[in-house]
C-alpha cells in the first residue's frame, strides 16, 4: 500500500484543531443533530439541546444523498443559513455533506467541517476538490468499500495537502439484512493501526436502529474510536429522513450519561495500546 501522507507518525499525536474544539489526541468527539436540517426552529432547538448535554459539534445535512430521486433532498443554502444561524446562537461548530464538487464554494461558508458520505467516497473528483481547501473533512466509509479503499480515498484527499480527516465507520453491506448495514468495528482499531487520523462511528446509519445505537456506542468506545456521530430530531416520528434511527432529546441524553460514565475507562484502557 502506497499510504504516505496519513500514515501514523512515530510518537506524536495527531489532532484536527476547529476553533476551540481538539479532535483526537485523546478527546472523544461527539457529533449530534438531526439527518437533515428542516427548518429554523428544529436546527435551533436541537443545536441547543444537544450543545446543552455536552455535544462537541451539530451535524445537519442541506444537501441530501437520498436514495430515491422522489425523497426529501435537503433544504440547500437554506438550510446552511439556518445551520449557521443555529451553530452561532449555541457557539457549536458544525459539519454538513458536500455530494459535488460545484457546491463546495457554495457550502464551504457556512460549515465548519465538511462530511463526504458513504456514496461519494470513491468521488474522487470531490475529494481532490476539497482537500485543495483549509477545512477539516469528516469522510464516510463507503458501504461497499474495504478498508483499503477508505485510506486511499483519505489519501486523495490528503494528496492536495489537506491531512486535517476524520475517518468515520458508518457500516458496510453485507448478507445480513436485519440491520441497516453492518457496522464494523474492527475496522477502528485497523485504521488508527494504519493511519494517523481520528476515527469515530457513526451508529446511527452503522445500524439503522434506534434501540442499537447506546449498545454499539459503548461497544465503538472499547473499540478506540476517537468519537461517534450520532442522529438526534426533536420529533424523531416526524422526521423527513431516517427517522427510524434517530433519538429523542431524552433517548440522546441517556446515551451522553452512559458515554460520560464510561469515557475515562475505556480512554484509560487506549493508552499503552498500539
Ligand atoms: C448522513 O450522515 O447523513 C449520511 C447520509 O450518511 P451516509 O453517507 O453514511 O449514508
Ligand atoms: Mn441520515
Amino acid at each position: 500500500m502506497d499510504i504516505r501522507r496519513i500514515a501514523k507518525e512515530a510518537g506524536e499525536e495527531f489532532s484536527i484543531k476547529i476553533k476551540d474544539l481538539t479532535i483526537g489526541n485523546g478527546n472523544f468527539l461527539v457529533i449530534a443533530g438531526p439527518c437533515s436540517v428542516e427548518n429554523n426552529e428544529m436546527i435551533i432547538e436541537t443545536a441547543g439541546f444537544v450543545k446543552s448535554i455536552g455535544a462537541d459539534m451539530l451535524r445537519g445535512g442541506a444537501f441530501k444523498p437520498r436514495t430515491s430521486p422522489y425523497s426529501f433532498q435537503g433544504l440547500k443554502e437554506e438550510g446552511l443559513k439556518m445551520l449557521k444561524e443555529a451553530s452561532e446562537k449555541e457557539n457549536i461548530p458544525v459539519v454538513s455533506e458536500v455530494m459535488d464538487p460545484r457546491d463546495i464554494e457554495i457550502i464551504y461558508p457556512y460549515i465548519d467541517m465538511f462530511q463526504i458520505g458513504s456514496r461519494n467516497m470513491q468521488n474522487f473528483s470531490l475529494l481532490t476538490e476539497v482537500g485543495k481547501t483549509d477545512k477539516p473533512v469528516m469522510l464516510k466509509r463507503g458501504m461497499a468499500a474495504t478498508i483499503e479503499d477508505f485510506l486511499l480515498a483519505a489519501e486523495y484527499i490528503a494528496a492536495e495537502g489537506n491531512d486535517r480527516i476524520v475517518l468515520c465507520e458508518r457500516g458496510i453491506r453485507t448478507f445480513e439484512s436485519y440491520t441497516r448495514n453492518t457496522l464494523d468495528l474492527a475496522a477502528v482499531p485497523i485504521l488508527k493501526k494504519l493511519s494517523k487520523l481520528p476515527v469515530i462511528v457513526d451508529p446511527s446509519h452503522g445500524t439503522g436502529m434506534r434501540d442499537l445505537i447506546l449498545p454499539m456506542s459503548l461497544a465503538a468506545m472499547a473499540a478506540g474510536a476517537d468519537g461517534l456521530m450520532v442522529e438526534v430530531h426533536p420529533e424523531p416520528a416526524c422526521a423527513l429522513s431516517d427517522a427510524e434511527q434517530s433519538l429523542s432529546f431524552e433517548e440522546f441524553e441517556r446515551l451522553i450519561d452512559k458515554v460520560k460514565e464510561t469515557k475515562d475507562f475505556f480512554m484509560d484502557m487506549r493508552k499503552g495500546r498500539a
